[in-house]
């Protein structure tokens, strides 16, 4: 009889997260029988996650602090139902060494590296050392145990640095500074931000790199001692460090800079005996000929090692997509003690790229939006990781993202296409996301060139900015709000055209307000079952139109169409409507249509010199007294959201007549924070 090895059954896993990832992962459980567990917050308790699990467990109210970061709550929960195996997902505890410490002690598989390896490779302090050790090149900088040293090693290190939260995440706790003065400001904020979103306030230093592309390397390790790459992703388009657009491969590594990368990111993952997924980052200056390179004295085809995420990364499907491999199945493979059973990464092949969906205005410098969503569909050439469906509820508590789209085909011009026109047909109304945003990024000529560094968003930030619809898209979607009202108006068992029974014979006037501007629409029944509408001075006649669900379409001919225009024109359209409120979706562009009161009422005036709340959010600081004269610019209220802090600054010159909040205060979007006026002379 042959010996069997000895590994762990894994019958039951209990996902210590939400959303997207957490049913990313017991897709995969489900797919390998494994019974799957929720824990979820009272915010959560009807999400797509939760109904997806077979059993599910509440662990406290919505505040994270208070249930997916509570460790007992979530061991309670695996007691309970028997879970023999705990999946962390991103985010939260996945890269709590404290966490993964007590999983295991509980008698629990935790599906990642030991703690031990967890707590080596956390803090970006102690993995820059050990990278170091390695012979990994590291960012240039300040990596030492003595905060009070900082100030003065800045200097040493020469501006442009960024103070960094060794245990930081997700883009937060971070900080350029330019010059000396603005030191001491940064690195009293992003001690508190730190502290406030890891519960670790200690900082480090690193040269500031002014062009640099974000590359990184999936590695896996097993419990046998062999540890692989699969090659890397670029992350490059990111807004506050955090990124948006991930690929795979990258325009910017051929095969031999691959192997170095993938060379250096082994050494690091078997210097530490590393198992489980986990991505080693680095950035590589996006120019070698820019003084970047020339000032670290780096030679061609260098590139600097950031940290290691010892968890499954949200973009890790680009990897999936472009080597085959399902990393969840990895990552449980190698908890049940297996072997990898393969020792070098394929090829890449293809191209895969994925977008984050996020409930957030990239207009309003990407502050995050709320709301519900009323509907959600993703065309099915493309993979969809999503966290949200009809219904959900988009509230402040937790990240802004709703999911990934992700696209894979032959090239990476196809990949970028195929996903660019699924954007355009996603729907998602109920609420302002990225959506067109990423779009138009995915079409932009430089993006399409492979043209990357992570000032992209920045650099491009004008011609990637919303331009008003035009007044024929708005037309179109007009039409389209005012039909599916008619239809519904009518119930199902009318929609045959003739005689527009319910169109009485009187023109029907309606105001909608899209943005700040309004549109009037007249409409009425003309001969034949054809409606008239008269929008901007212009006459479109609709001989048809059929409604299904949200999905519309209608026939238009246009009186006074140029020659060569088709006479009649199908226009389909996705619509909704909630309260007064219609989401049309058409040709990529969502339109909102607020339908006007007949008789406006009249709406408080604006405040002059107020100033209010961006986005909903805690106060944290008050920067100024009443009374005190500021300059146009002067910050004046600090707001946290989202674990991000943002700067309310006075528009002009003048004097704080009120302070409406105080420290600690949590405020909604709108709220007015705050009067200036001029000062009379
Ligand atoms: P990745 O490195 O996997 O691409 P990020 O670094 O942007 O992704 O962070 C992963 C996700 O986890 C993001 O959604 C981020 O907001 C969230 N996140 C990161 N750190 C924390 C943390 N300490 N607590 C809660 N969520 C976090
Ligand atoms: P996080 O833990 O938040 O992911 P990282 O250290 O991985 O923090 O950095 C996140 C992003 O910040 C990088 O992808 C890059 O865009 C930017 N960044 C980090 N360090 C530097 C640096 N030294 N110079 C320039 N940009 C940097
Ligand atoms: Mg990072």
């Amino acid at each position: 009889m042959g010996s069997v090895p000895a590994l762990s059954g894994i019958d039951k896993i209990l996902i210590a997260n939400r959303g997207e990832i957490a049913l990313r992962v017991m897709r995969t459980a489900r797919d390998m029988g494994i019974a799957t567990v929720a824990v979820y917050s009272d915010a959560d308790a009807v999400a797509p996650f939760v109904r997806f699990a077979d059993e599910a467990v509440r662990i406290g109210p919505p505040t994270a602090r208070e249930s997916y970061l509570v460790i007992n709550a979530i061991l309670d929960a695996a007691r309970t139902t028997g879970a023999d195996a705990i999946h962390p997902g991103y985010g939260f505890l996945s890269e709590n060494a404290r966490f993964a410490e007590a999983v295991t002690e509980a008698g629990l598989v935790f599906i990642g590296p030991p703690a031990s390896v967890i707590r080596e490779l956390g803090s970006k302090q102690g993995a820059k050392r050990i990278a170091q050790k390695a012979g990994v090149p590291v960012v240039p900088g300040y990596h030492g145990d003595d905060q009070t040293e900082l100030a003065a090693r800045a200097k040493e290190i020469g501006f442009p640095v960024l103070v960094k939260a060794s245990a930081g995440g997700g883009g937060k706790g971070m900080r350029v500074v330019r010059k000396a003065s603005e030191l001491d400001d940064a690195i009293d904020r992003a001690r508190r931000e730190a502290a406030s979103a890891f519960g670790d306030d200690t900082l480090l230093l690193e040269k500031y790199l002014e062009r640099p592309r974000h590359i990184e390397i999936q590695i896996l390790g097993d419990t046998h001692g062999n540890v692989v790459h699969l090659n890397e992703r670029e992350c490059s388009i990111q807004r506050r460090h955090q990124k948006v657009i991930e690929e795979a491969p990258s325009v910017a590594i051929d095969a031999e800079r691959r192997a170095a990368m993938g060379q250096a990111a082994v050494a690091l993952g078997k210097a530490v005996g590393y198992v489980g997924a986990g991505t080693v980052e680095f950035i590589v200056p996006a120019n070698q000929a820019e003084p970047d390179s020339l000032h670290l004295g780096a030679p061609d085809g260098s590139f600097y090692f950031l940290e290691v995420n010892t968890r499954l990364q949200v973009e890790h499907p680009v990897t999936e997509l472009t080597t085959g491999l399902d990393l969840v199945r990895e990552q449980i493979r190698i908890a049940r003690g297996e072997a990898l059973g393969y020792d070098a990464a394929p090829p890449p092949r293809g191209w895969a790229i994925e977008v984050r969906l996020c409930a957030e205005d990239p207009e309003r410098d990407y502050l995050p939006t709320t709301g519900t969503l009323l509907a959600v569909a993703v065309p099915d050439t493309v993979r969809a990781d999503l966290g949200v469906a009809s219904g959900s509820e988009i509230g402040i508590h937790y990240d802004s993202m709703l999911g990934k789209i992700i696209a894979h085909a032959p090239t990476r011009r196809e990949a970028a296409q195929v996903l660019r026109r699924a954007l355009d047909q996603t729907w998602v109304p109920g609420l302002v996301t990225n959506r067109e945003h990423l779009a138009r990024i995915l079409a932009h000529p430089a993006f399409l060139a492979g043209e990357l560094d992570t000032h992209f968003l920045d650099d491009h930030a004008g011609e990637l900015a919303a331009r008003p619809p035009g007044l024929d898209r708005l037309r179109v979607a007009a039409i389209a709000a005012t039909l599916h009202g008619i239809a519904a108006r009518r119930g199902p068992d009318d929609l045959a055209p003739p005689g527009w029974r319910n169109v009485r014979g009187a023109a029907q006037q309606v105001t909608y307000k899209v943005g700040d501007s309004e549109i009037q629409i007249g409409y009425r029944p003309a001969p034949g079952g054809t409606i008239d509408f008269e929008i901007g001075g212009k006459t479109t006649h609709v001989p048809r139109f059929g409604v299904a669900g949200d999905e519309l379409w209608f026939v238009e001919h246009g009186g006074q169409s140029p020659p060569g225009m088709p006479r009649h024109h199908r226009r389909q359209a996705r619509v909704i409507s909630s309260a007064d409120r219609t989401y049309v979706l058409s040709e990529g562009l969502g339109v909102t249509l607020a339908l006007q009161p007949r008789f406006p009422e009249h709406h408080a005036q604006a405040i002059a010199g107020g100033l209010v709340a961006p986005m909903p959010g805690k106060v944290v600081k008050v920067l100024v007294e009443l009374g005190q004269s500021v300059l146009a610019g002067t910050p004046l209220v600090i707001l946290e959201a989202m674990k991000m802090e943002h700067t309310v600054r006075a528009g002009d010159a003048g004097t704080v007549r009120a302070l409406h909040v105080a420290v600690g205060d949590q405020v909604d979007t709108d709220r007015l924070l705050a009067v200036v006026t001029s000062s009379v002379a």
